[in-house]
């Protein structure tokens, strides 16, 4: 069996081909760095994540690019809020963006473009759209998408085209799902614009890109530059970007180059926040940032994403992630049990056996498009007989480590280790020196408050004539 995928494209799981193996073109939709991404949208980055390590398992060569959407409607309008410049308001929120990619363990993509700096590419672009006749100025300074000179517009998403509306136009980036109209590739230049500095000169006029224009000019940039191609093997994102952005940057890019844009589009399903405790703490807006600072190991966040398939919603409660918590723990426990068997290089045995049935079974599921719930089960069946034949005195361990080393570069769920968390450490050894402080000048009562703080976070304290020392309980 070899990786099919479910196409948006053609609704079905089709196997998967690339233009030209063992080197896959995978672009992913980035985030609107007006804010802190919500854990919902990193629902859809770590579904990406899991696509791309199981692209790189099976032996492609992936190049991974992710765009940062930093000048839209929206990051406009925060700027301006928020009374700064644009680029000032957004540097903050795309370097906690990698703050969390990093705590979840998503692996960088290989090119980050950000739309503020491709700005030259966007007008190539639309000047190529001008020349073919798809695209026109509107008599508000704007140019727009003429999706009535685009025959197969509706594709993607479906529309019946006698909704469309011919000739109307839309000028925000985001709009109804019933409501086709001819969209903005460029806006006309407003003073709001100008304000918060998002304005660039172009041939057609003083303006701004839209948000699905930046898409299609920083993937076709990036793998012209890189592989010479027009046509992308796979781009991904959430399902609420199917319309209309994933729909026109089909359009722009399609008009412009004459060549397919993307061959298989993959789309991850929604995040729901309903936990009782999480949305009476936060309300429904979760970032990765609260998980963490709440002591969320990264590994059952993921395991827990990877229990329900992409395509499917996914309710996020305190239970589910404590379950996964559980799992997490049980899987890394074996694991080291595991390695400790490993120093007699047995590389045969009953273990092994399991291992092997285990490495066929996690492959068959993430082949059938990515079904990791299905894997994650192979996993913990893994765990339960591998524990039950090691009692017995199995061998097998050498090999069984490294079809397990194999698996976690894929699904990388294997809990952290706190004691080497570098965030964790820093911080016991700012309150550790707050304790002295306030012993030094005997305040006993702040610490004992912070020595209490400490043990609720699992950290013992002792003090020895060499100082305070502290270890994990
Ligand atoms: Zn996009």
């Amino acid at each position: 069996m070899t990786l099919a995928l479910y196409n948006t494209l053609s609704r079905r799981v089709e196997p998967f081909t690339p233009l030209a193996p063992p080197r896959v073109t995978l672009y992913t939709c980035g985030p609107t760095v007006w804010n802190y991404a919500h854990i919902g949208n990193f629902r859809t980055f770590l579904f990406e994540d899991l696509l791309r390590r199981y692209l790189v398992y099976s032996g492609y060569d992936a190049f991974h690019i992710m765009n940062l959407t930093d000048v839209d409607d929206r990051t406009i309008k925060a700027a301006a809020a928020a009374g700064k410049r644009l680029d000032e308001h957004t540097a903050p929120f795309v370097q906690a963006f990698f703050e969390d990619r990093d705590y979840l363990r998503i692996q960088p993509a290989h090119a980050y473009p950000r739309a503020t700096t491709s700005v030259p590419a966007m007008v190539r672009l639309v000047e190529r759209l001008l020349e073919r006749g798809v695209a026109y100025k509107g008599e508000d300074g704007s140019i727009y998408f003429a999706i009535a000179k685009f025959a197969t517009y509706g594709r993607l998403s479906r529309l019946d085209t006698r909704e469309l509306k011919l000739g109307a136009r839309v000028a925000s980036d985001e709009y109804a799902k019933d409501d086709p109209r001819d969209f903005a590739l460029w806006k006309k230049a407003e003073p709001a614009d100008e304000r918060v500095g998002a304005a660039w000169d172009a041939p057609f006029g003083r303006g701004r890109p839209g948000w699905h224009l930046e898409c299609s000019a920083m993937s076709l940039e990036q793998i012209g530059q890189c592989c010479r191609t027009e046509t992308l093997d796979i781009h991904a994102g959430g399902v609420d970007l199917i319309f209309p952005h994933h729909e026109d940057e089909i359009a722009q890019s399609e008009a412009a180059t004459g060549q397919p844009f993307a061959r298989y589009w993959l789309h991850g399903e929604f995040l729901n926040v309903r936990g009782t405790k999480m949305s009476k703490r936060f309300g429904n807006f979760l970032t990765a940032r609260d998980l963490r600072e709440q002591g969320v190991d990264a590994a059952a966040v993921r395991l827990l994403f990877w229990q329900t398939h992409y395509r499917k919603a996914l309710d996020f409660t305190d239970e589910a992630l404590a379950a996964a918590a559980v799992g997490v723990k049980r899987l890394g426990e074996f694991y080291e049990r595991v390695k400790r068997e490993t120093g007699n290089g047995n590389r045969h045995g009953r273990l092994a056996e399991l291992a092997a049935k285990f490495e066929t079974d996690f492959r068959s599921a993430l082949d059938d498009d990515l079904n990791a719930p299905r894997a994650c089960a192979a996993l913990f069946q893994l765990v339960h007989d591998g524990n039950a034949a090691l009692d017995a005195g199995a061998s097998g361990a050498a090999a069984a480590i490294e079809v397990l080393d194999r698996a976690m570069g894929v699904l990388d769920i294997l809990p952290t280790s706190k004691a080497l968390d570098p965030a964790l450490r820093s911080w016991v050894e700012e309150r550790i020196a707050a304790r002295d402080k306030a012993r030094k000048a005997k305040d006993f009562k702040e610490a004992d408050r912070i020595r209490a703080e400490l043990l609720a976070k699992g950290v013992e304290i002792e003090d020895t004539p060499s100082g305070t020392k502290w270890r994990l309980v």
